[in-house]
């Protein structure tokens, strides 16, 4: 079976830009098994891949603002769930198609609560997981984490997510060809050098960081962080084993306690 990759991360971490670079990366290490992609954001103006499956192609999220009387977020909710009442066609093609790719990549909306925060995301993301080796590929970008106040509140989305569906989870550090990602493995693997950078920051909210970045320190224990650069392609070949390694925890872990609730 190929592993279904869910691709997350704030608006303009680089989600489509990362899509389009393992994409292409994929299919140069292997032409004969090239990635499977599907792109779940029905207001993207003009992909920079070829997408096997394209929610624009059943859902007009222009459409669906005129004739549900909605603004952008909206609409761009409304076609998400309009699409996940198709998504068993979806795991159906997937499955079919299993046999001649090693990876299913899915990019999702750029706003990231339209995927994370609603019932469709929910019901996407579960059932992919059901059904396929999942792992959530979750975009930094590290650029604009160089403050810890704003590295801490990324990584506490991070930690929502991962702890809501339970899935084998990878942070890629994107856009590394700017800042060098080193600093943030740094505050991750030390505790006592984020509390450094936090305390160089004179503000009522740096208390409030200091306990938080307690919190997180458990989280980030066995957490896979990786650099990469989504336009040069820099920390490819790291990507994949953490992807390998994430692989093998979705069998290990999360399809036992799967099939235990079931
Ligand atoms: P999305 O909203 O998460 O899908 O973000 P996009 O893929 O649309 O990227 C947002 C912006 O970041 C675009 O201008 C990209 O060219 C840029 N970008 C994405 N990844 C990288 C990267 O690794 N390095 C640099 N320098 N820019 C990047
Ligand atoms: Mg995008």
């Amino acid at each position: 079976k190929p592993t279904a990759l869910l691709v997350m991360g704030m608006a303009g971490s680089g989600k489509t830009t990362f899509v389009q670079r393992l994409t292409a990366e994929l299919q140069m290490a292997n032409l004969q098994r090239p990635p499977y992609v599907v792109n779940l954001d029905p207001a993207v103006a003009d992909l920079q891949y070829p997408a096997n499956i394209d929610i624009r192609d059943t859902v007009n999220y222009k459409e669906v603002m005129t004739q549900y009387g909605l603004g952008p977020n909206g609409a761009i909710m409304t076609s998400l769930n309009l699409f996940s009442t198709k998504f068993d066609q979806v795991l159906s093609l997937i499955e079919k198609r299993s046999p001649d790719h090693d990876h299913v990549i899915f990019d999702t909306p750029g706003q990231i609560e339209v995927f994370t925060w609603s019932a469709s995301g929910s019901i996407i993301t579960e059932t992919l997981a059901s059904t396929v080796p999942t792992v959530i590929l979750y975009i930094m970008d590290v650029a604009k984490c160089t403050s810890p106040v704003t590295f801490m509140s990324n990584m506490m989305y991070a930690c929502s997510i991962l702890y809501k569906t339970e899935l084998p989870f990878v942070i890629v550090l994107n856009k590394s060809d700017i800042v060098n990602h080193a600093f943030a493995i740094e505050w991750m693997r030390d505790y006592e050098t984020f509390l450094d950078a936090i305390n160089q920051e004179e503000s009522y909210i740096s208390n409030l960081s200091r306990s938080l970045s307690l919190v997180l320190d458990d989280f980030y224990c066995d957490l896979k962080a990786v650099g990469f650069s989504s336009v040069t392609g820099m920390g490819m070949g790291d990507l994949m084993e953490k992807i390998t390694d994430a692989r093998k925890e979705y069998f290990d872990d999360f399809l036992p306690e799967l099939e235990r609730k079931r």
